[in-house]
């Protein structure tokens, strides 16, 4: 009688399927609580821990490193444990699905559990607010003045954008350093031994329409360095706001404003500055759209030169799928708990005037006339 291959391999492999399906009910059965008393309290701060004493010296992206060694491991596994087994369910099925469990597991163990966690706007105690058009072009006229005299500070040609020159040059660490303030101030664990680097080439990120990222197999976030210069710090704020640990998009949006507002540096507050009043013509497109016009056209010059360049970055790199990728984008965020999405992201106009409303930071209330 031949011998069954299939459960012959299974025997081998026993320890290793185990140990996965453990982990896949583990990320499965975890609830709020768990993760916010003891994932959060412990296990993340003891996984960003071990990154600040290894990963983070390194000179370039940890997941070049991580991709490869973990692609050749796979492989390695395969050679040892499965080429010479003869059974085509073991090959075609079980060892993908073995793969797949693997990666499932280490990103939910090594950060995505943290979706589970309560949102920013519960944890500051944000009350509930509302919106209107009137509110947004309000908002928009105060933010265009704030440009105009934040530009003015480094950059004093109304008629040509910001040159790349005037980027700052230890901008990382610039941002490392207010990301950790901002949610300091919040009483909110923060790590300054957090990276966000450029991912290499330029456009790898934008193609899938996509400026930044977080990657909790390496435990860094990236940027595209395709960005236009003074695009780049707002979302570098962002993901250096989920390398702390923070998983929703709107919250590490807001984050990343709160941040930019709070920096000295009036290059990189000129990128949060710009970054909102985006959402803000975005919002009031989509909702009053003979206000939007009205607005528009008397747009000042600077900020459509910045824009022109800006756009031009952003257009250099041919988007791929890009239904395709909302859709599983959005799929990935809704499963995750964040149930509008892809517009998760445009919270942040909601929790900036929730903020406002606050006692959270009247210094930089104070410094910006709020
Ligand atoms: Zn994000």
């Amino acid at each position: 009688m031949k011998t069954p291959d299939f459960f012959l391999s299974m025997k081998e492999n026993y320890r290793i399927l185990l140990a996965l399906f453990f982990c896949t009910i583990v990320v499965l059965t975890t609830t709020a609580y768990a993760v916010e008393h003891y994932y959060y309290a412990f296990i993340f701060p003891a996984i960003r821990s071990i990154y600040a004493l290894t990963l983070y010296y390194l000179p370039m992206a940890a997941i070049y490193i991580v991709v490869p060694v973990f692609v050749f491991w796979v492989y390695w596994q395969w050679k040892k444990r499965i080429a010479h087994l003869s059974s085509a369910v073991v090959k075609i099925i079980v060892f993908p699905i073995v793969v797949f469990l693997f990666i499932y597991c280490w990103f939910y163990l090594s950060w995505g559990l943290l979706y589970k966690a309560p949102n920013l706007s519960s944890r500051l105690h944000f009350s509930e607010v509302q919106i209107d058009s009137t509110y947004l072009i309000n908002e928009i006229r105060w933010v265009e003045n704030k440009m105009r005299s934040c530009r003015k500070t480094f950059w004093e040609n109304d008629t040509i954008a910001i040159p790349v020159n005037l980027k700052p040059r230890q901008l990382e660490s610039l941002l490392q350093s207010d990301v950790a303030s901002t949610l300091e101030n919040w009483n909110i664990k923060s790590y300054k031994n957090v990276r966000v680097r450029p991912l290499y080439p330029a456009g790898s990120l934008l193609i899938f329409s996509t400026a930044g990222i977080y990657l909790p197999f390496s435990g860094e976030g990236h940027y595209d360095p395709g960005l236009a210069h003074f695009h780049a710090p707002f979302v570098m704020a962002h993901e250096l706001g989920h390398a702390n640990g923070i998983t929703g998009e709107a919250d590490c949006n807001f984050i990343a404003m709160i941040t930019c507002l709070r920096s000295e540096n009036t290059f990189v507050q000129y990128a949060g500055l710009l970054t909102y009043w985006r959402y803000l013509n975005a919002d009031l497109r989509r909702s009053a759209i003979f206000s939007y016009y009205q607005i528009a056209f008397a747009r000042p010059i600077f900020i459509r030169k910045d824009l022109n360049v800006l756009y031009k970055a952003l257009d250099r790199y041919p988007e791929l799928m890009p239904v395709i990728r909302d859709k599983i984008y959005d799929t990935y965020l809704k499963a995750n708990g964040l149930k509008d999405g892809l517009m998760n992201y445009d919270k942040i106009l909601l929790m900036f005037k929730a903020w406002k409303e606050s006692s959270l930071d009247p210094d930089i209330k104070q410094k910006w006339g709020i």
